[in-house]
């Protein structure tokens, strides 16, 4: 193994890493379990860039409780990953080798949570510290269920689940509190990168998959077989070409054939997983990039199928620029700190292709342009096939948006009627889609003039935060799996 540590902002010229792991010091003395842990590779601080003032307060002052009570107290994750690259992190995750009940005695902020993964929450004002006990990763095959103390859960109320750690429910994995060592841990996480640990006792970097290797070569690599790891949580597939885009990094060869394999099976996830991936790649600074490859690698049209055929259809051919412009504009948003309404996001996505779906409407059911955009908007957002589970809320947010594109293309923009339309609830947006759209086709612009002329439309300039009618974005936790 060679890597070679040239982190940015690193302190002071690092040495290579090259030489031999140092196995962790105290393997002897540990749990049951760890000594039998492959010796990771250990990098002390001399020697990387991540220093405890990093980290945000509250994962300091969880990851220092722990420690001085006498457990293992790592940073991961993300948190790591972006420390080490000179990115700041979305979110600090803590894993101990603490159990749940051991850490809500540490901290009286605590809540546990979760049934299928028990985990902490230590909550302060702004922020929860998730911090879970490390876990090992076990094969939902029946063979593995069964050497794992497989319990059968006859219903979904918790009294009925008995405490041992494992258990399905007609073949599914309902809980898999299975702990393990900090090696189990590292490697059920998604990718090499995603693997790492920082150890507040020390300062060093423990590094189990490679992750540190595979961070200087800024290449995302899965941990293990990526078949099968894309097979157990089809999730990863998307999680990857976010995450690499995110980054600026590659995806390794076998993943990324992996992913134009299996993608299909992307139909297994939970719909409402995906929706909150598809919200997380639209604000992750990178979704114009995102878009591309996901398309690029088929993921696009496993999971909007509908838009990804309008998209390759004559009357949808010329809208990628539009498409592209619009996850373009996420782009710009993150960069300001905007944190757009997903129904303005999927307006500026797809608005061409309601428009068409609606005039689609008008002909075959003769309906008024009105009643065929109420129709249209849900055609396309919940289109047969389509994996992600949107919520009615927003697809009721979009049809405002876009009921208010007919409403205004019918107005003068000065009558008392323009005044009312003015002062309607989501017009704001309407109006955000409007400038959008008319500075990406020039057939719109005179209907803008015509608005602008008529009095003012809110949000002259949707980019800045003076006035702005998006909200300030702010960290989000992501949900779990
Ligand atoms: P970011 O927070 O910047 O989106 P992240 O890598 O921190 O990226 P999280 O969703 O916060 O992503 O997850 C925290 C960690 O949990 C990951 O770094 C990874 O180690 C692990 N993880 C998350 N999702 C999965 C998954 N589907 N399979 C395996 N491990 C996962
Ligand atoms: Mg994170």
């Amino acid at each position: 193994m060679n890597p070679s540590p040239d982190f940015p902002g690193s302190p002071e010229p690092a040495e290579p890493l090259d030489a031999a792991p140092v196995p962790a010091a105290d393997q002897a003395d540990s749990p049951a379990g760890f000594a039998d842990d492959p010796a990771p590779l250990v990098v002390p601080p001399s020697q990387h860039p991540l220093r405890p003032e990093m980290i945000s307060p509250e994962a300091l002052k969880v990851l220092r409780r722990l420690d001085e009570s006498g457990y293992k107290a790592y940073l991961c994750g993300g948190g790591v990953r972006d420390l080490l690259l000179g990115i700041a992190p979305k979110d600090f995750d803590v894993a101990t080798d603490a159990r749940p009940e051991e850490i809500k005695h540490v901290f009286r902020n605590c809540r546990i949570i979760g049934r299928r993964f028990r985990l902490a929450h230590v909550i302060f004002r702004d922020v929860i510290i998730e911090t879970a006990t490390f876990r090992a990763l076990l094969d939902p095959s029946p063979t593995d269920a069964s050497a794992a103390e497989s319990v059968a859960i006859p219903s979904r109320r918790r009294s009925d689940i008995p405490d041992p750690t494992y258990a399905t429910r007609g073949g599914v994995v309902v809980r898999d509190n299975v702990y393990g060592t900090p090696s189990d841990d590292a490697r059920r996480r998604d990718f090499t990168v995603n693997g790492l640990f920082y150890d507040i006792a020390d300062g060093s970097i423990i590094d189990y998959v490679g992750g540190l290797r595979d961070l200087s070569a800024r290449v995302l690599r899965v941990i293990g077989d990526p078949a099968a790891r894309f097979h157990e949580d089809p999730v990863r597939m998307v999680r990857a070409v976010r995450i690499a885009s995110q980054l600026g990094f590659a995806i390794e060869p076998a993943a990324l054939d992996a992913i134009r394999a299996q993608g299909s099976e992307l139909a297994m996830s939970s719909r409402e997983r995906l929706y909150e991936e598809m919200l997380k790649i639209r604000n992750c600074g990178h979704a114009r990039d995102v878009f591309d490859q996901a398309r690029a690698l088929g993921l696009f049209r496993v999971v909007h199928p509908a838009v990804d055929a309008w998209l390759d259809s004559p009357s949808g051919t010329p809208y990628l620029p539009w498409i592209r412009k619009a996850y373009a504009q996420f782009d710009i948003w993150k960069r300001n700190r905007l944190l757009p309404h997903p129904a303005l996001q999927y307006a500026l996505m797809l608005g061409p292709c309601f428009e068409d779906e609606a005039a689609r409407i008008t002909a075959r059911d003769g309906l008024s342009d009105y009643d065929a955009m109420i129709a249209a908007v849900p055609s396309v957002m919940r289109a047969p096939g389509d994996l992600t589970q949107i919520p009615k809320n927003v697809i009721l947010e979009v049809q405002r948006i876009m009921t208010l594109q007919v409403q205004m293309r019918k107005s003068t923009a000065t009558s008392r009627y323009a005044e009312n339309l003015r002062n309607r609830y989501g017009f704001d947006l309407a109006a955000i889609y409007l400038k959008f759209a008319a500075a990406l086709d020039p057939a719109r612009k005179p209907l803008l003039d015509r608005w602008l002329s008529g009095g003012p439309v809110p949000a002259h300039d949707y980019n800045t935060r003076r006035h702005h009618p998006l909200r300030r974005s702010r960290p989000r936790r992501p949900p779990r799996r």
